[in-house]
């Protein structure tokens, strides 16, 4: 097994690390590789420190991504854990089927959607990635291992939403959903404030949605945006081929200075008229709009950006209203705030929905950040809301059994799969995930 040393880092650049790395094609050099140590990990599409291990191994699961069966007929898919969620939907979009579950980029792997047990813009009706993952396939000291949740019903509660401590996924068994063809029709409505923007939310009965916020406005206009509902509609065209632009260079930090982004906003707001915009959008474009721009991280330059994504509980509205208020005040947030409704659905212990609202606003990568955060932190905790782990990179361990109170029962049986910690990870040993 050939193994690199460099530097590499999560979606947000702002936490960094310098390790070996190895990226096997095959089960025989990725057991070499485990021989090694270190966590397997996907595309670096988390933001934070949860793919990374400074100082120590890591395999990268990319190129282990081939299709090993699909029942057109059940819908049943068998794939290797380092495929991406993008290149699934482009395979079976034109075949009728597509992955019940989609983060909002289809670049992040199969292994790294079981390991933060994701969402998409249907959390509300079809739960979590996890919920539809009828198997994933293990790998031991002693060589590949089926667990399912009739197999080995904690293991795999373990596994899912378990950042990849309880070991390497080498291929998951998915339950895909059909669709009707290849487009969407999507609603969009301009929302004048918070209030109208949760009552919306509430009452909306679309599959999918998803709402835009301007994180910048202020008072009689704190929380306005843009509300996207979306249905699945017939079509047989995918659209056209999207040319991903790419970003050449690190932005001068000026590029996201708060006028830029008040400017940006405003922008934004204004596209939509005030009796709603109806638009047929193809599956990429809804599903993963970023995606769009290629290293778009890249605008918030080098110190890089985070992301702060919590989920409140649903009769928490306010406090989240208080949160969004910290946050205007704070005069740091970007354009890209996200407003979403959740619902129950979790697949693991540490999986992050809850039947509530979910915010995710990124800040690039200043000096006063970390007490922002941690003033949010504060107003999540109080809320009795959580912190989501995909995103983060400055959260405290003394939040993590109040936000995550399964965190026991998975700390067993990730101790169980890997008793040494081998498998521990930055974001692991920063927050004292495997020890208290
Ligand atoms: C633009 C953008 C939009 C996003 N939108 C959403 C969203 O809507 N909803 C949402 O839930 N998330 C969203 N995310 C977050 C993203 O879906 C998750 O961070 C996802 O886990 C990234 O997958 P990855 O393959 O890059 O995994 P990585 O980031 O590389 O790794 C994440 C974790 O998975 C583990 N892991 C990866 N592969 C394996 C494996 N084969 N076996 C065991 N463990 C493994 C790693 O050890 C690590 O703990 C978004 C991210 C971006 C950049």
């Amino acid at each position: 097994m050939q193994w690199k040393t460099a530097d590499y880092a999560g979606w947000g650049r702002a936490l960094r690390a310098h390790g070996r790395i190895a990226r096997p094609e095959r089960v025989s050099a990725l057991t070499e590789a485990l021989a090694e140590g270190g966590p397997a990990i996907g595309n670096c599409r988390s933001y934070g420190d949860s793919p990374l291990n400074d100082g120590g191994a890591a395999i990268r699961m990319t190129r282990m991504d081939r299709l090993l069966a699909f029942d057109p007929e059940t819908g049943v898919i068998e794939v290797e854990a380092g495929a991406s969620i993008g290149a699934l939907l482009k395979l079976l979009a034109p075949r009728g089927w597509m992955p019940a579950v989609m983060p909002g980029t289809g670049l992040a792997t199969v292994g790294g959607c079981i390991a933060n047990d994701v969402h998409g813009k249907n959390h509300h009706g079809a739960g979590s990635f996890g919920q539809h993952v009828l198997a994933v396939t293990l790998m031991t000291a002693a060589g590949p291992r089926e667990v399912s949740p009739a197999s080995d019903p904690d293991l795999f509660r373990a596994t899912m939403g378990g950042l990849g401590q309880t070991g390497a996924i080498l291929s998951a068994r998915l339950q895909l959903r059909t669709i009707p063809g290849q487009r969407m029709k999507v609603l969009e409505t301009a929302m004048p404030d918070f209030d109208s923007f949760i009552a919306a939310l509430d009452a909306s009965k679309a599959e999918f949605a998803v709402g835009w916020i301007d994180a910048t406005a202020k008072r009689k206009r704190l929380g306005r945006g843009i509300l996207e509902e979306a249905t699945l509609v017939e079509g047989t065209r995918p659209g056209p081929e999207r040319k991903r632009k790419p970003v050449p260079f690190d932005a001068p930090n000026a590029l996201l200075s708060r006028p830029v982004v008040k400017i940006f906003n405003r922008w934004y707001g204004s596209g939509v008229p005030d009796g709603g915009r109806k638009r047929t959008r193809a599956l990429d474009d809804f599903f993963f709009p970023l995606d769009a721009l290629s290293d778009w991280n890249r605008l918030y330059g080098k110190r890089g950006f985070h992301q702060f994504q919590c989920v409140l509980p649903a009769d928490r509205a306010a406090a989240l209203k208080e949160i969004l208020s910290t946050i205007a005040r704070g005069g740091i947030a970007s354009p890209l705030a996200v407003l979403k409704r959740m619902g129950p659905g979790r697949a693991g212990h540490l999986s992050f929905p809850m039947e509530g609202y979910t915010l995710a606003v990124d800040m690039p990568a200043r000096a006063r950040v970390p007490t922002l955060y941690a003033r949010l932190e504060d107003q999540v905790l109080a809320a009795g809301g959580r912190i989501y782990l995909a995103k983060d990179a400055l959260a405290r361990p003394e939040s993590m059994a109040a936000m995550y109170p399964e965190l026991e029962a998975w700390r067993a049986e990730a101790a169980k799969a890997d008793p040494e910690a081998r498998l521990a990870t930055d974001l692991v040993r920063r927050l004292h995930l495997r020890s208290l």
